[in-house]
């Protein structure tokens, strides 16, 4: 048996140029702000030598999923470093008042130390099938700074994505939870590109009333949107009021983006509150936990969509045949995506990325199949954490 015997935590900054915080402190498009974010790499090596590695793309920006992950870092020194199931039952208990966000980091790193220590891709191994993943373009959320700034530059924007090759596009409107803004936006891009993209919007919790919710919905109704996400001010907690919005409007709902773990999120079928399953990897445990979320289901005969975009969020879909776009997020027409240039490989979740199908490759080596940027760590690097 391999034992973990060490881990590096290093914690390192990167710029974002065009970013900034608006009068609420939320982070957007504003042409003379700069913003420094930081994110971390965690390192994980068994006593055969073999490391896995991991970069959260979009969580890792927040601190406290950082501050999740710590406290559970001294007690894997001394685990078998194959042994991700019970890993993943006994962090999934531990961290139980949390939701077990802080196991998740931990747990694509031991997938990749296992595909690296077998030679095969994380994909292989979990029995992919498909190396190119159908993609939207998923969008940051609007600005007042001319940016997405009005209805018609999603329109505008759209139709760039669609040239570029994605078949699918999805936009996130402004915070003010006004349904007139956002009905005017799902229909100038219904307009636009209606026909050639499948649409989606995600109002991100934002609309204040159920019966603007109603209304927002049946914008979609009458656009033919492929999904509505999260339109309600609950935050995608509340499965009751999304059973009777289910019910008024045609539109297919996509929720549990905030409901943690596979026990919660199969609530949200039993009680006929979505039509989608929503999964990350780096929020619920893991690769292990989203591929039990992806065969709850497949049980239930209804699809999971991955939230956000990574490495091990290509991986999964490689090997989930129910899932059917990969969320290339957060995408902007004059901001890059705001993601650590962390990779040497070419891998990238930029919004040049897309293929002229509009898909986006699995990596194919072994593990994760990405390779860390040493130079851009060593210099970008402001801190670090080792146990042994
Ligand atoms: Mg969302």
């Amino acid at each position: 048996m391999a034992k973990i015997e060490k881990i590096d935590l290093i914690h390192f900054t990167f710029e974002v140029a065009g970013l900034g915080p608006d009068a609420e402190g939320t982070l957007g498009y504003n042409p003379s702000a700069q913003q420094t974010l930081q994110s971390f790499v965690l390192k994980i090596q068994d006593s055969e030598g073999t490391i896995g590695e991991y970069c959260p793309m979009h969580s890792g920006k927040h601190p406290a999923v950082i501050n999740q992950t710590i406290p559970l870092l001294p007690s894997l020194i001394g685990q078998d470093s194959l042994a991700r199931e019970e890993l993943y039952q006994r962090y999934k208990r531990r961290h139980r008042h949390l939701g077990g966000v802080g196991y998740s980091a931990i747990d694509i790193c031991l997938w990749d130390l296992f595909g690296k220590k077998v030679g095969m891709s994380i994909a292989t191994l979990l029995g992919g099938f498909r190396w190119d993943l159908p993609a939207y373009a998923s969008t940051n959320s609007g600005d007042h700074n001319g940016g997405l700034s009005e209805p018609a530059a999603y329109a505008d924007f759209a139709q760039q994505c669609r040239d570029l090759g994605y078949r699918a596009f999805k936009m996130h409107c402004w915070s003010d939870g006004d349904p007139k803004s956002e009905i005017a936006t799902i229909a100038a891009v219904a307009n636009a590109v209606g026909g050639d993209m499948d649409l989606m919007t995600d109002p991100a919790s934002h609309i204040r009333t159920y019966s603007d919710a109603l209304r927002v919905g049946r914008a979609c109704d009458d656009h033919d949107y492929y999904w509505l996400e999260d339109p309600l001010a609950d935050c995608g907690h509340a499965p009751h009021v999304h059973r009777l919005l289910r019910q008024k409007i045609k539109t297919p709902l996509l929720l549990t983006e905030h409901v943690r773990g596979l026990e919660a999120k199969s609530a949200w079928i039993t009680e006929e509150a979505t039509d989608f399953l929503r999964a990350d990897p780096e929020y619920d445990l893991g690769i292990t936990g989203v591929m039990k979320t992806a065969a709850l289901a497949e049980a239930f005969g209804i699809d999971v969509e991955l939230h956000s975009s990574g490495p091990a969020h290509r991986h999964c879909m490689s090997a989930i045949r129910n899932s059917n776009y990969y969320e290339l997020a957060l995408v902007h027409p004059k901001m890059t995506n705001p993601l650590p240039p962390i990779y040497t490989c070419g891998y990238s979740d930029q919004l040049e990325a897309v293929s002229a199908d509009g898909t986006l490759p699995v990596p194919t080596g072994p593990g994760l199949g990405v390779t860390i940027d040493t130079e851009f760590l060593a210099r970008s690097e402001v801190g670090r954490q080792t146990f042994e």
